[in-house]
């Protein structure tokens, strides 16, 4: 049998990119696949020439051979068809497929974990989400956190066996590890699920921990949260994830810190922003104010003569600290204008007093909105 050309077998030109190849290939492998067409000769020989041909064209040292050479190129290659391209790209080929060809290739796909009774695996670094009032953001905080990790198994001290790390080899998978499967015309290895890939299991489980080596506790911890933290930081507990295995080291607990909003102060970068409510006589005439800061303490603030309405108003170094250093950034106050909606009839008569003195414009003039400091 004459072999057809690979680039018309997935049906793409010769200078097609990777991306149009792995499409042809795709459309093919999802309408030949043996899944689908149980018993259809014809359609396993397209399946199977699809992914040779996929195999060579999604490789660059092969496809530049092929281009070159022609299947003469390929020769002394090994002959037989390795499916590792085919299955590095498994996820993107048949991810829409998951469930049907997961399960064909064995589930597992990429993850090609292989793992020995004597390796080591490191604990998994796990969440947690911690929400954190406004101020002690700003000025920093101590926490308690309560999280459910995986500890080493005090019964057993972590070897998962009642008389030690005693083990047996795994009789699925006589040790090796994985196991094969025949899935139509071709057989893929897959981890063993005895074992877990080990390739032994424990002789005489530990009843604690079932032989696993670890078990979920409960924790208490204080934590210092810095001040000057922004909403999304991550604080690194190294250590308090989940126990490692055979010796492994533990993962890490991660705090994701999540700032609640304040009901007056709104922080950008390190400065905070407030605003402040004034009449119209201490706008006009200037006035010493008292404000309450974040912390409670309360301070005094001059507002001059003539503050039009918006004014930003800096107070230095009262604004949210920059982590591991003694600088602030700044506190804002903006400077809000109340217009008194009602009157006693002798301040009325006063404002009118000062109209008549200062004299009122009739025609004011416009002013562009982008001046306008809202
Ligand atoms: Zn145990
Ligand atoms: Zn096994």
């Amino acid at each position: 049998m004459t072999k057809r050309d690979y680039y018309e077998v997935l049906g793409v030109q010769k200078g097609a990119t990777k991306d149009d190849i792995k499409k042809g290939y795709r459309k093919l492998a999802i309408k030949y696949h043996p899944d689908k067409n149980p018993g259809d000769k014809e359609a396993e020989e397209k399946f199977k020439e699809a992914t040779e041909a996929y195999e060579v064209l999604s490789d660059d040292n092969k496809r530049q051979l092929y281009d070159q050479y022609g299947f003469a190129g390929l020769e002394g290659m090994g002959g037989t068809t390795d499916y590792s391209n085919v299955f590095r790209d498994f996820e993107d080929i048949f991810g829409d497929f998951g469930s049907v060809f997961g399960n064909f290739f064995g589930g597992g796909f990429g993850s090609n974990r292989s793992r020995s009774a004597n390796s080591a695996n490191q604990g998994a670094s796990l969440r947690y989400d911690l929400e954190i009032p406004f101020a002690d953001a700003v000025y920093g905080t101590k926490a308690e956190i309560t999280f459910q990790h995986n500890e080493k198994c005090e019964t057993c001290g972590g070897t998962g066996g009642t008389d030690g790390a005693k083990r047996k080899t795994c009789n699925t998978c006589q040790g090796a590890g994985q196991v094969r499967r025949s899935a139509g015309f071709f057989s893929v290895a897959q981890s063993c699920p005895t074992c877990n890939g080990t390739g032994s299991i424990i002789e005489n489980p530990c009843r604690s921990c079932s032989g696993s080596g670890v078990e979920s506790k409960k924790r208490t911890m204080k934590i210092t949260i810095p001040a000057g933290v922004h909403d999304g930081k991550r604080i690194t507990i190294p250590g308090q994830g989940d126990a490692g295995t055979n010796g492994g080291p533990s993962g890490d607990l991660i705090v994701f810190l999540h700032v609640t909003p304040h009901k007056f102060f709104e922080r950008n970068g390190n400065d905070l922003y407030c605003a402040i409510p004034i009449s119209v006589t201490q706008a006009t005439l200037g006035a010493d104010i008292q404000i309450t800061l974040l912390d409670g303490r309360k301070i005094k603030i001059k507002v001059p003569a003539g503050t039009q309405y918006g004014k930003l108003l800096r107070v230095k170094e009262e604004g949210v600290p920059f982590t591991n250093s003694s600088r602030k950034g700044d506190l804002y106050i903006k400077i809000i204008i109340k217009i008194p909606e009602r009157l006693s009839l002798k301040a009325k008569a006063l404002f009118e007093e000062v109209s008549k003195i200062q004299g009122e414009n009739d025609s004011p003039k416009m002013v562009p909105l982008s001046e306008l400091s809202n």
